[in-house]
C-alpha cells in the first residue's frame, strides 16, 4: 500500500464524566504511560508492514489535553518516525480548563497545528449544565493562550439543544467565537445517548423540544455562514481553506487508521477497530475485523452528510423518482450531476437517506 492515510489515536481518559457523553473514556489514568507505549508500537508494527504516508493525525478523545503534554508529543514523534513524514495537519482535542502556555508551546513545537477546543456554549450557566468546568473566561483566555504559542487553527465545538438554550442564549455563543477569531466550528445537536445522566434525566433537564431544537439549528447555519463560517458538513462550518482535512475522510471514505481503545479504521475497504477496553490494547490485543466498506448506501450516507452532496449516478431509478418533490419541499438542491442536502434537508438526512438508499 502506498498512498496517504489519516491516523486517529484515541486518548480514553477524561478528568471527569459530563452527564451526556458516551465516549469511551475513564478518570483513572494509572496506566497512561503504558497506554501511550501501546500506540506507539501499535505504529511502528503498522508501518512495517504498510508503505504509507499520514497526511493527517488527529489526537482525540476522551480528552487529550489530561495527559501531560510529554505524552502527546511522544505520539506525535512516534508518527513522524513510523510513517517517514511529517502529517500536514495535526490536531488535538483540548478541555479549555487545562490551557497552559508552557502545554500549548510544548505541542506545538512537536508539530501539532491544529487545536480543538471543547467549549460547548459561551453561556456559564448553560456550560454548567453540561458538567464543563471552565467559564467563558477561561474559554477565551485558553483560545488566547493557544494563539500567542503559535496557533493559528483553532476550532471550538457549540453544542445545540442543550438544557435552557434560547434563540438569544446561541446568538451569544456564535458572536463569541466570531469575536474570538478562530477558524473552525463544530455545531452538533445535543443526543440524548442511553446509559447517560442525561438519558435518565431528560424530562427534568428542561430541554428544548424539537421544533424549538431545529430552529436553534436553522439559526446556527445562518448565524454562523453570515459570520464567514461556511458550513460544509451537516454540523461543521468553516473559514475558507480551515475545513478540517482529518474530518473529510471519514465522510469521504477515504483510508485512515485508529489506534487505541474504541478507535476504528477503514483501509483498504475493511473496516476494523478495537474494543472500548484499555486492558485490552495495553496487553497488545489485535483489531476486530467489522466488515466492508465503500458500499453505494453507505457512499450516499456519508456523502449526504456532506454540502458538496453525492453524484446521482449513485441513485436507483426508483431514488431517482424522489428527487422532484424532495426539492421542491426546499430538503435538496441538485446541479445537472449532483444532489445535496440543504439546511432543512440536513434537519431530516436520516428519512431521506432512508428514502434515497431503500
Ligand atoms: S470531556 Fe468530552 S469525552 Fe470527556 S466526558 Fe466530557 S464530553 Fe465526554
Amino acid at each position: 500500500m502506498n498512498k496517504n492515510i489519516g491516523v486517529y489515536v484515541h486518548i480514553p481518559y477524561c478528568n471527569s464524566k459530563c452527564p451526556y457523553c458516551d465516549f469511551y473514556s475513564l478518570a483513572d489514568k494509572s496506566r497512561a504511560r503504558e497506554y501511550v507505549e501501546a500506540v506507539n508500537v501499535k505504529l511502528k508494527n503498522f508501518t512495517k508492514d504498510n508503505f504509507c504516508k499520514a497526511d493527517t493525525l488527529y489526537i482525540g478523545g476522551g480528552t487529550p489535553s489530561s495527559l501531560p503534554a510529554e505524552m502527546l508529543c511522544s505520539i506525535v514523534e512516534n508518527v513522524k518516525k513510523s510513517f517517514r513524514c511529517v502529517p500536514e495537519e495535526i490536531t488535538a482535542e483540548f478541555n479549555p480548563s487545562d490551557a497552559d502556555e508552557d502545554y500549548f508551546k510544548k505541542i506545538f513545537a512537536s508539530g501539532v497545528n491544529r487545536l480543538s477546543f471543547g467549549m460547548q456554549s459561551a453561556v456559564d450557566s448553560e456550560r454548567r449544565s453540561l458538567g464543563r468546568r471552565a467559564d467563558k473566561n477561561q474559554v477565551e483566555k485558553a483560545v488566547l493562550l493557544a494563539k500567542k504559542a503559535g496557533f493559528n487553527n483553532i476550532s471550538l465545538d457549540l453544542m445545540l439543544g442543550i438544557p435552557k438554550q434560547t434563540g438569544a442564549s446561541l446568538s451569544e455563543s456564535i458572536a463569541f467565537c466570531a469575536e474570538l477569531g478562530v477558524r473552525h466550528i463544530s455545531a452538533y445537536i445535543l443526543k440524548l445517548e442511553e446509559g447517560t445522566f442525561f438519558y435518565k434525566n431528560s424530562s427534568k433537564l428542561n430541554l428544548p423540544d424539537e421544533d424549538e431544537t431545529a430552529d436553534l439549528y436553522l439559526q446556527a447555519v445562518s448565524e454562523l455562514e453570515k459570520a464567514g463560517f461556511l458550513q460544509y458538513e451537516i454540523s461543521n462550518f468553516a473559514k475558507a481553506g480551515a475545513e478540517s482535512k482529518h474530518n473529510l475522510k471519514y465522510w469521504r471514505l477515504e483510508d485512515y487508521l485508529g489506534i487505541g481503545a474504541a478507535a476504528h479504521s477503514c483501509i483498504n475497504g475493511k473496516r476494523f477497530y478495537y474494543p472500548r477496553d484499555i486492558d485490552y490494547f495495553i496487553n497488545g490485543g489485535e483489531p476486530i475485523a467489522d466488515g466492508e466498506s465503500g458500499s453505494c448506501e453507505e457512499k450516499i450516507m456519508l456523502g449526504l452528510r456532506l454540502k458538496e452532496g453525492i453524484k446521482k449516478e449513485l441513485l436507483s431509478e426508483k431514488s431517482l423518482n424522489e428527487i422532484p418533490d424532495l426539492e421542491q419541499n426546499g430538503y435538496i438542491k441538485t446541479t445537472p450531476e449532483n444532489i445535496s442536502l440543504t439546511p432543512q434537508g440536513f434537519l431530516i438526512s436520516n428519512t431521506i437517506i432512508n428514502m434515497l438508499t431503500e
